[in-house]
C-alpha cells in the first residue's frame, strides 16, 4: 500500500559525522519537498546516546521519525587490526536483518531508500521490495570521484605506481590525489579495508542516483567529470546529485556557558580547536598543541579529548558523550595561565552554534567534511589539520583550490611542533587572516544560493523528488489495476 506523498527511508551509518549529514537530507526532504521521512540509525551503546543528544538539542519536523536500528555486536567478527572503516562495513552488514524487518513493519512501504556510503549492501533491500536506490556520500564530489575510479584502475598500476613510487593517482578529469593525501584503504589490497572500499566504489554506480554533499560552484571540475561519458560518467553511470552543503542548522535561542563565554569577547578573536567527532591525538601531540595555542597568544575554545597513542580515530564510535570531567593530562599549569584567554571544553561542544558566533575568528579542524561545511558557511578561514580518512584530500582542496585554509606542514605521524602550531594560528587570525576571509565569506554567499529556491543545490534534489513522485503514481496505478 502507498501513501500520497513520496516517503523517503533513510539509513545512516554509525557515527555523528554520518548521521547529523543524512538528518539534515531528511529535514530538507520533509520540508522543503514534500516528503514524508524516516531516519533508520545503525546504533553502537555510544550512537544511541549521540541521537539522543541531537534529537534534544534540535527541532525534528512532525513528518520525520527517527528510529533506532537495535545495536550491533561485532566483536566475533573483527580482531585488533581491523580498521574503523572495515568495522563500520560490517556493522552496516549485521544491521540488514534489523532493517528489513523495520522496514517491512511499516504500514506504507516507503518509495525510496537513501543510504550512506557503508550502507550500500542494503540495496539489495530496496530492489525486494521495489523502492527507488539512492546513496548519499557525506563527503566531496573528488573524494566520490576516487571510490568510484578505483575499482576500474589496473591494480598492479596503483600498488607499483602510487603506493611504492608515491606517484599521485589519476583521476580522468579530476585533480589527482597525492600519496601523502591517499585515503588509506587505497594502500593495502591485503587488508578487508580495501575490500570493502573496492565494493563500495562498485555498488554506487548501480544505485538510481548519487546525491553528495557539495554544490556545483565549490567542485564544478569534478562534477563536471563526474557528469561526462568521455571522462569518469561512464564509471559513475547514474545520475550525480549536488545537494550541499547540508549542515546542521543553529538551534535558535541557544544558551551555555561556552556560549556566554563567547559573547565576552571581542568580534573574530577566537580560534576553536576541534578534532571532529572521533579524533584524538597522542599524549605528546596534545602537550605540543597546547603550548601552541599557548605561544599563539590568542584566545581560544578547544574540544580536548583523553590522548590515545596511535589510533587518531579512537573516539569515533564514542563520541556525543559530554564530560564535566577537568582533564588532567594538560601541561602543568596550563588552565590556570589561560583562565582569561582560553576554554577548554572536554569532549563535545555545540559546535555548530560555536562557529556561527560572531566572536570566532578562525577553525583548528581535522578537515572532517561536516567540520568543513559548518566552517564554510560561516564564512570562517581555517587551519588545515588533517588527522585520518579521507582528510588529507579535504586539506589540499581547502588550502589550493578553494583557498580558505592554511595547512600544517608536518603530517601524521609526525608530532607537529608547538612552534608550528604557534606560527600556523598566527597566520590565519593575523596575518593572512583578512585575505581567505574574504574568500570564505564569497563562499558562504555561493553556498547560500546553492541552497535557495532556484539554486543549483536546490534544483538537484527536486530532480530526485520528482523522480520519487513518478515511482510512486506509477505502484498507485500499477495497484489500482491490479
Ligand atoms: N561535532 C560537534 N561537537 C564536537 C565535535 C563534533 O557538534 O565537539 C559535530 C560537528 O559539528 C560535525 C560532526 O560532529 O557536524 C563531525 O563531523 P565531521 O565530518 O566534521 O568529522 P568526523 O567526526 O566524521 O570525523
Amino acid at each position: 500500500m502507498q501513501t500520497t506523498k513520496p516517503h523517503a527511508a533513510l539509513l545512516a551509518s554509525p557515527g555523528m559525522g554520518h548521521f547529523i549529514p543524512v538528518l539534515e537530507l531528511g529535514k530538507r526532504l520533509v520540508s522543503e519537498h514534500g516528503f514524508n521521512a524516516t531516519v533508520f540509525v545503525v546504533t553502537t551503546d555510544t550512537s544511541l546516546s549521540q541521537s539522543q543528544l541531537l534529537k534534544k538539542s534540535h527541532p525534528i519536523p512532525k513528518l520525520l521519525d527517527i528510529v533506532l536500528l537495535p545495536p550491533v555486536d561485532i566483536s566475533t567478527l573483527i580482531n585488533p587490526t581491523t580498521g574503523i572503516l572495515a568495522q563500520l562495513a560490517i556493522m552496516m552488514r549485521q544491521a540488514l536483518p534489523s532493517l528489513r524487518q523495520a522496514i517491512s513493519a511499516m504500514k506504507f512501504c516507503p518509495t525510496a531508500l537513501i543510504v550512506d556510503i557503508f550502507g550500500t549492501e542494503a540495496f539489495a533491500i530496496s530492489e525486494e521490495l521495489n523502492m527507488l536506490k539512492y546513496v548519499f556520500i557525506t563527503s566531496t564530489a573528488w573524494f566520490l570521484a576516487l571510490t568510484i575510479h578505483l575499482p576500474t584502475l589496473d591494480a598492479k598500476v596503483v600498488e607499483e605506481e602510487h603506493v611504492r613510487n608515491h606517484e599521485p593517482l589519476m583521476i580522468p578529469g579530476c585533480s589527482s590525489v597525492r600519496f601523502e593525501d591517499t585515503f588509506e584503504p587505497v594502500l593495502d589490497r591485503n587488508n578487508q579495508m580495501y575490500i570493502e572500499y573496492i565494493r563500495m566504489g562498485v555498488q554506487m554506480p548501480t544505485a538510481d542516483g548519487i546525491l553528495v554533499n557539495t554544490w556545483q560552484d565549490l567542485e564544478p571540475k569534478t562534477l563536471g567529470a563526474l557528469g561526462d561519458k568521455r571522462k569518469l560518467g561512464w564509471v559513475a553511470q547514474a545520475p550525480v546529485y549536488a545537494v550541499g552543503p547540508l549542515v546542521r542548522p543553529v538551534k535558535p535561542g541557544s544558551s551555555s556557558d561556552v556560549l556566554g563565554w563567547l559573547d565576552m569577547q571581542p568580534q573574530q578573536s577566537v580560534v576553536y580547536v576541534s578534532f571532529g567527532s572521533g579524533g584524538t591525538l597522542s599524549a605528546k601531540q596534545t602537550t605540543e598543541l597546547a603550548w601552541g595555542l599557548e605561544l599563539s597568544e590568542q584566545r581560544f575554545i578547544w574540544v580536548v579529548r583523553p590522548p590515545v597513542e596511535d589510533d587518531a580515530a579512537a573516539a569515533i564510535f564514542k563520541t556525543g558523550h559530554r564530560s564535566d570531567n577537568t582533564p588532567d593530562f594538560l601541561p602543568d599549569g596550563f588552565l590556570t595561565r589561560n583562565q582569561k584567554k582560553g576554554l577548554v571544553v572536554p569532549m563535545w561542544a555545540p559546535q555548530t552554534e560555536i562557529l556561527s558566533h560572531p566572536s570566532v575568528g578562525g577553525f583548528l579542524s581535522h578537515c572532517g567534511w561536516n567540520s568543513t561545511l559548518e566552517s564554510i558557511v560561516n564564512g570562517l578561514p581555517m587551519i588545515a589539520w588533517p588527522l585520518y580518512a579521507e582528510q588529507g584530500m579535504n586539506a589540499t582542496m581547502l588550502t589550493e583550490d578553494i583557498g580558505v585554509a592554511v595547512r600544517l606542514k608536518s603530517t601524521p605521524p609526525v608530532v607537529v611542533s608547538r612552534e608550528e602550531i604557534e606560527t600556523t594560528i598566527r597566520q590565519v587570525m593575523e596575518d593572512k587572516g583578512d585575505a581567505i576571509r574574504a574568500r570564505a565569506k564569497t563562499l558562504k554567499s555561493s553556498a547560500e544560493k546553492a541552497l535557495s529556491k532556484g539554486g543549483s543545490s536546490y534544483n538537484s534534489l527536486s530532480y530526485v523528488a520528482n523522480d520519487c513522485e513518478i515511482r510512486l503514481r506509477y505502484i498507485k496505478t500499477k495497484a489500482e489495476g491490479a
